[in-house]
């Protein structure tokens, strides 16, 4: 690298390295990804850091004067890589984060070097093409119409957030693309419908991000099974509308957050259809399953949704950021987001342009996502596709029977995708949790708590990543199954440590409390 001299004129200031000297970085990088993928089984899965501490690695004045290469990708070995939490690892279980392909590594550092920008088609022919091509493929995977138009979007909420301006720009009584919220003389809220449970907060981004407000999203009761009841949302939509507000989307959930349920499709689809309201399937963490033949029932309906939101940074393992977004006309997509600048186009039509996916989301320069999709279906293809979700729900019903065959633990639902949530809850105190009473508060209270220091535990112990989460008001282990690489021998380990750190302590909880007993403790 040049140094730049005071008093120079820069212009032969060349920041590139020379070509063998990147061919030896690019050897370096190659060889630490491949170390990192021989060691992922093992790693701790969490550092077990506080945030302070990490923060500390990286404190470091701006630097002035650049720096060798080689030390800067060094850095990757001594600070990064200790201070991550790895959801590569087979046994991370927290949110919903996929496990990254290998084919997705590598189409990361293609795409990066050629720069491409999908935004429009000109500076990006083929990442274009490819984009509609793995769109096409994503909807024909899912059962889809392979005529849909859609587009990788950053995540499930950017393409939820895409799906309901394009419903509110296709449904609303005036023509919001001009007016907005603010037409003179409107009167009532629009108005989202999702169910009380499950809905995904996601949702309620995406009002507020629309300025609608967070309560323009109702939430229907759902039934025991965790979906949406459909004679509530029908009782829903005929108040609110007899009170002259505005309901233009229902959002059905497929594959739920916290139990995986999916909602009654045809239903909500029937329902949207004699209303003229934009149905929406938020299938960021579960529209994939229906790929699999003998989940497909399930499904039914999903291909009369106006969009689906699916992700692939979720079940189909894809790096991050990659979500997707499914619309069934792509003429309303355009409709929502076509705008157009004269640097955008040059003045001079030709034969040589092409889509231009700027005109069919909120973004414009967008980096070249589908090629990480595009690659990693190629190397799998449907087929293999199909075998890892097979594995998946075989780690969730293997997991499910240990549960169930525990005297310790509590099931909450039975398994129906890759997410599973259950409880710690020795036999003893079931009887009385049940009860509605005082003594039940107490016991749910303790075992609250209980649950939440055992995923604190097994997080710290480094051996697994699991989280809480609500389930009728109860906290809950929830494990999200979604790694290429978990297998049931990893089921069988975590459920071991899970069982030991509940028994002990549960035990700490009661000695600590002496006579008080184990639901006395106050935190
Ligand atoms: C994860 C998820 C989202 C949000 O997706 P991001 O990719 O995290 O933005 C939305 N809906 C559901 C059902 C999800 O599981």
């Amino acid at each position: 690298m040049k140094a730049a001299d005071a008093g120079d004129r820069f212009v032969d200031l060349d920041l590139d390295l020379d070509p063998e000297t990147f061919r030896r970085l690019g050897h370096l990088v190659v060889d630490m990804i491949t170390d990192y993928y021989k060691s992922v089984r093992e790693l701790p899965v969490f550092p077990s850091r506080t945030s302070a501490e990490v923060s500390k690695v990286f404190e470091e004045a701006l630097p002035e004067r650049g720096q060798d290469p080689e030390i800067i990708l060094n850095e990757w070995l001594s600070k990064v890589l200790p201070n991550t939490t790895h959801v590569g690892s087979p046994r991370y279980f927290g949110f919903v984060n996929g496990s990254g392909t290998m084919m997705g590594t590598l189409a990361e550092a293609l795409a990066a070097s050629v720069n491409m920008n999908p935004g429009a088609w000109k500076p990006a022919p083929a990442a274009t093409e490819i984009e509609r091509r793995t769109i096409a493929w994503i909807a024909e995977l899912i059962g889809y119409p392979t005529d849909c138009g859609g587009l990788f979007t950053s995540g499930g909420t950017m393409a939820n957030h895409t799906a309901v301006l394009a419903a509110m720009r296709n449904s609303a009584p005036y023509d919001t693309t001009q007016e907005g919220l603010q037409r003179k003389g409107h009167h009532g809220r629009f108005m989202i419908y999702m169910s009380d449970h499950e809905g995904h907060v996601s949702i309620t981004r995406v009002a507020d991000l629309m300025n609608l407000g967070r309560r323009a999203v109702r939430r229907v009761p759902s039934r025991n099974d965790f979906t949406m009841d459909l004679g509530a949302l029908e009782r829903m939509l005929d108040e609110d509308t007899s009170r002259r507000e505005i309901p233009f989307c229902v959002v059905g959930q497929v594959g739920s957050i916290n139990v995986g349920a999916i909602d009654p499709m045809e239903g909500i689809a029937r329902i949207c259809r004699a209303r003229g309201l934009w149905f929406h399937a938020d299938g960021a963490c579960g529209a994939v399953g229906a790929m699999l033949p003998e989940k497909r029932s399930l499904y039914r309906g999903l291909d009369q949704a106006d969009s689906v939101t699916l992700d692939p940074h979720k079940w189909l393992y894809i790096p991050y950021e990659c979500g997707c977004l499914l619309v069934r006309d792509r003429e309303k997509l355009r409709r929502a987001f076509s705008m157009t600048a004269p640097y955008l186009r040059g003045t001079l039509p030709t034969e040589y342009t092409g889509l231009d996916y700027l005109e069919y989301s909120p973004q414009m320069s967008r980096g070249f996502r589908a090629l990480k999709v595009w690659m990693t279906i190629k190397h799998y293809g449907a087929e293999g596709y199909r075998r890892l979700l097979r594995q998946n729900l075989q780690c969730v019903e293997h997991l499910d029977r240990l549960v169930r065959e525990s005297a310790d633990f509590e099931p909450l639902h039975r398994p129906t995708l890759f997410i599973y949530s259950f409880r710690y809850a020795p036999e003893k105190y079931r009887t009385a949790a049940r009860e509605s009473n005082v003594k039940a508060e107490e016991v749910n209270a303790f075992l609250d708590r209980l649950n939440q220091r055992i995923a604190d535990a097994i997080q710290v112990s480094g051996l697994a990543f699991i989280m809480t989460s609500r389930v009728r008001g109860r906290t809950v282990l929830r494990m999200s199954v979604c790694s290429h690489r978990t297998t049931l021998a990893d089921i069988d380990l975590v459920f071991r440590k899970l069982t030991e750190l509940g028994r002990s302590l549960e035990s700490e909880g009661t000695s600590a409390q002496g006579e008080s007993c184990c639901y006395g403790e106050r935190s």
